[in-house]
């Protein structure tokens, strides 16, 4: 009976809320798959401090090492507001727990609904079968993490900020590893994102890209296209990219420019894969919805659960190998929501149903 050894941080407001509906469709298949269950839950962020003093306590790092991948909800909120920017529970836990994973690949799917296409700002004309794509965007290196990284005041009195940004061939060769994966569980097509005609680091990116792939995947259909031009693309027509990859900066913009064109976050879901194995030899990885902890509709059980139970798809497709799993859970989903199951996110003003109605119908689907 393969094992599931994960650890659950669910976060604060609607991140326990929806953890509990993912882990019951997580339940669910493994009584049908015959899969073993074995998860550990623990404090993070808000719920960390509160009851540790720390976003990311100790003990919560311990149960994430003894585990093959981090089921994770979301931190933050109005709560720990006050808090010193360091001390916020975004940054003193979500960061440090990248870094301490080196969770180098940010994979996040683009999906909408044929059904939904409403919920985009998109015009409908522009994506009438919805949006089917998939960003996966470096997330240890370039801008965020280059050194040198601060303010100075020069000797003329002005002040002076200045940020790194710097990228190893190895850095870019790991990521492309990541985006071949991945297109070659698509459509062979591989979009990658610079901006060769101004930044050395992007040079290196294009030319290390082109190598590494006409190298380990000579299949793919390989295209370049600089940034500025890819985010237009993006508005314009999402779906002539099917993977696009790219460095972490580029990355962070341009995946929030695809999650507003899919409609609702309450929808997307992401996996942070690292660079470490885990006891199955598979990617350790953390898995998590796209949107934060929503304290505007915590507590009402009114939470779109979906981004937490693909996320729990994701976890089982590249942490536990588990890919026809994965995609009877997608599947469920799609199936549940397309069926006229919405949570007040995705309803339009149409009647809508509540976090666990909607898991209810996931279950029944699958
Ligand atoms: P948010 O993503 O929490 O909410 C933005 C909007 O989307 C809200 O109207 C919310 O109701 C809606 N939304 C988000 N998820 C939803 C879901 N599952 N179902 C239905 N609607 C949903 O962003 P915010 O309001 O800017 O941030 C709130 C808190 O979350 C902040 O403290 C922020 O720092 C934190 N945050 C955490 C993470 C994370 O843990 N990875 C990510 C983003 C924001």
């Amino acid at each position: 009976m393969p094992k599931i050894k994960f650890a659950v941080l669910a976060g604060d407001y609607i991140g326990p809320e929806v953890m509990t509906e993912a882990l019951r469709v997580l339940q669910h298949v493994a009584q049908q798959d015959g899969l073993t269950l074995e998860y550990t839950a623990a404090d993070v962020g808000g719920a960390g401090i509160d009851n540790h003093g720390q976003a990311l306590p100790e003990s919560t790092l311990k149960v994430c090492a003894a585990a093959d991948a981090i089921l994770f909800g979301s931190v933050g909120g109005p709560k720990w507001e006050k808090l010193p920017p360091k001390e916020q529970p975004e940054r003193a836990a979500l960061l440090p727990l990248r870094k301490h994973f080196t969770l180098f690949a940010n994979i996040r799917p683009g999906l909408l609904y044929r059904e939904l296409t409403d919920a985009s700002p998109l015009k409908n004309e522009r994506i009438p079968n919805g949006i089917d794509i998939v960003c996966i965007r470096e997330l240890t290196g370039g801008l965020y993490f280059g050194k040198p990284k601060e303010t100075i005041t020069l000797p003329d009195g002005d002040v002076q900020a200045v940020d790194t940004m710097v990228y190893r061939r190895s850095e870019i060769e790991r990521i492309t590893a990541t985006a071949i994966t991945a297109a070659r569980a698509r459509k062979n097509k591989l979009c990658s994102v610079d901006k060769a005609n101004v930044l050395e680091t992007s040079v290196l990116w294009r030319k290390t890209v082109t190598e590494y792939v006409a190298k380990h995947a000579p299949e793919l259909a390989l295209t370049h296209m600089y940034v500025d031009n890819a985010a237009m693309q993006l508005a314009r027509d999402p779906n002539q990219f099917d993977v696009f990859v790219t460095e972490n900066m580029f990355g962070d913009i341009l995946s929030d420019e695809m999650a507003v064109i899919c409609g609702s976050l309450g929808m997307l879901s992401s996996a942070s894969l690292g660079a470490g194995k885990n006891s199955l030899g598979l990617p350790f990885g953390l898995y998590e919805p796209a949107g934060g902890t929503a304290p505007d509709i915590a507590g009402k059980g009114i939470a779109n659960p979906c981004a937490q139970i693909l996320s729990v798809a994701l976890m089982l497709r590249y942490s536990f190998g588990l890919e026809k799993t994965a995609a009877r859970i997608e599947a469920a989903v799609k199936k549940a929501v397309t069926g006229g199951n919405r949570t007040g996110d995705i309803a339009f003003g149409k009647p809508s149903v509540g976090t666990k109605a909607m898991t209810d119908a996931i279950i029944a689907a699958l």
